[in-house]
């Protein structure tokens, strides 16, 4: 059976109040809507079709035999996801999802948007791949769209297929430009899981017991957690420390997402940047903002995570919202610093190639025509002060944070101590699924909650999200 009762129901219900609701004004679910009863998904005028494939456990079966065992999946029965459409998600049953974390914070723009496929499938009608050895207009028109989206010198692109291959180059450029080895990230960090990214990554959970390269972590500037609250100054006296006592005193670089991701939606002290910067630059070291999942609008008051410290780095990383679920990453950079890659071939198969072009272009249209992230930041005001009162309601909320459409909710059993709610979160994390709302987990315990959806989420959809924490913390 295609769709269940229960859904079916649920979808008339939907269409009611889509009747009663004029579409042009933001649907208001009560914001003291009774946790008594379950919120109901906004509605939202989309039949996906039939699936008539492969069964959820037959996929489970074939992945455990023919697909690495470090592979893992959320929910104890994991989802087979079959059709996706803006920011929802519909299952093989035809059950519609509000999607909150954007395939790992990738889909910017929406599912399937139509203009993203369009010009996907234009360019894969007439031209799918030659490699840079051919002139092409697709990747130089991509390229001056990116720079000029880029502050200050920040003019020259170079394409990739993930965040982990653009922190490679990054960390390469570093070092060949500055003539030094020791590169600097922050504890708490994810900038890749190659063999040399692994090293810049600071949490024990996904860095395999290898070489880790000539890396130092300095403490965390996280205002939560950190030793020094969100004071920027001794954090950045800390890696001042760093560099004196535990490299040569001359660096190659320092790495840093301005929002944390895979950390837990961590921010960076005010003001952290501007003062570390400063000391790197002085230790000859460059600048490198790991912009993957903070780029491109998404905290709202700016268009770089970086900006919204007020500092302009020396190269920047990018990748998932960049191409919308498109493989694709880019390392943006100053003349004067790529210049130095030019003393050997830098060769990427697949780097710039015409349909990611065409689909990277389009994303970056489709951002400015739909003014996301004027709307991230409208909406993602809407999420954090919702969350923030539901906090008042709820001990186990130790801590809403983040910027626009990067928001992270950490849960705890002691607020004072602030240990984090193992067990409770992973029981929420299923809850919120059983009532339509697909969240990510992260931080180095997995306590912390990321809303991280595609760009077009709607305060409707930042209501209902709330609406079904608040339920299902509610039933504990
Ligand atoms: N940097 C950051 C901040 C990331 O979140 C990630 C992926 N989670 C990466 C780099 C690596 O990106 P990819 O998985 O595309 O290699």
């Amino acid at each position: 059976m295609r769709r269940s009762l229960c859904e079916k129901g649920l979808r008339a219900k939907e269409r009611l109040q889509s009747f009663l609701y004029n579409g042009s004004r933001s649907f208001a679910v009560p914001a003291s809507s009774s946790p008594e009863s379950p919120p109901i998904i906004p509605p939202f005028d989309y039949e996906p079709r039939p699936y008539n494939g492969m069964s959820a456990d037959e996929i489970f079966q074939k992945r455990k035999s023919f697909l690495g065992p470090s592979l893992f999946h959320y929910y104890q029965k994991p989802l087979n996801i079959v059709e996706g459409k803006m920011q929802y998600l519909f299952d093989d049953s035809g059950r519609r999802y509000l999607d909150a974390f954007a395939g790992i914070v990738t889909v910017s723009c929406g599912h399937c948007h139509p203009d993203i496929v369009n010009a996907i499938v234009e360019q894969t009608k007439l031209l799918q791949h030659t490699t840079t050895i051919y002139l092409h207009h697709a990747i130089v028109e991509f390229a001056e769209a990116l720079a000029s989206k880029m502050p200050g010198n920040l003019k020259v692109v170079y394409f990739v297929n993930s965040g982990t291959e653009a922190n490679e180059l990054a960390m390469m450029m570093a070092r060949l430009y500055s003539g030094n080895l020791s590169m600097i990230a922050l504890r708490n960090a994810y900038h890749g899981g190659s063999a040399g990214t692994i090293g810049l990554t600071a949490l024990n959970t996904w860095k395999y017991p290898l070489p880790q390269g000539e890396i130092h972590h300095v403490v965390n500037p996280d205002p939560y957690r950190g030793v020094f609250g969100s004071d920027a100054a001794l954090y950045a006296k800390e890696l001042q420390d760093h560099i004196d006592y535990g490299t040569p005193g001359k660096i190659a670089g320092f790495i840093a997402e301005t929002i944390q991701g895979v950390g837990g939606a961590v921010e960076l002290a005010p003001g952290y940047l501007k003062l570390v910067y400063d000391i790197v630059r002085k230790a000859g070291g460059v600048c490198i903002a790991d912009e993957v999942q903070s780029g491109f609008g998404r905290t709202g008051s700016h268009y770089w995570g970086f900006e919204t410290q007020g500092v302009i780095p020396d190269i920047v990383t990018m990748a998932k919202g960049i191409g919308n679920g498109l493989p694709l990453g880019a390392v943006v950079t100053t003349p004067e610093i790529a210049q130095v890659m030019a003393q050997k071939i830098q060769f990427n198969t697949f780097g710039g190639n015409p349909v990611c072009s065409a689909g990277g272009l389009a994303v970056l249209k489709v951002l400015d025509k739909e003014k996301r992230q004027i709307h991230c930041a409208d909406v993602g005001s809407h999420l954090i002060e919702r969350l923030r009162s539901l906090q008042k309601n709820h001990e186990i909320i130790g801590d809403v944070r983040g910027q626009g459409l990067m928001v992270g909710i950490e849960l705890v059993t002691d607020r004072e101590k602030k240990t984090p709610a193992k067990v409770e979160t992973g029981v929420l994390f299923e809850k919120l699924k059983d009532l339509g709302v697909l969240v990510g987990k992260g931080g180095l315990h997995g306590n912390v909650f990321r809303i991280k959806p595609p760009m077009c989420f709607t305060k409707a959809d930042a209501d209902f999200l709330v609406d079904a924490l608040d339920y299902a913390i509610s039933g504990m």
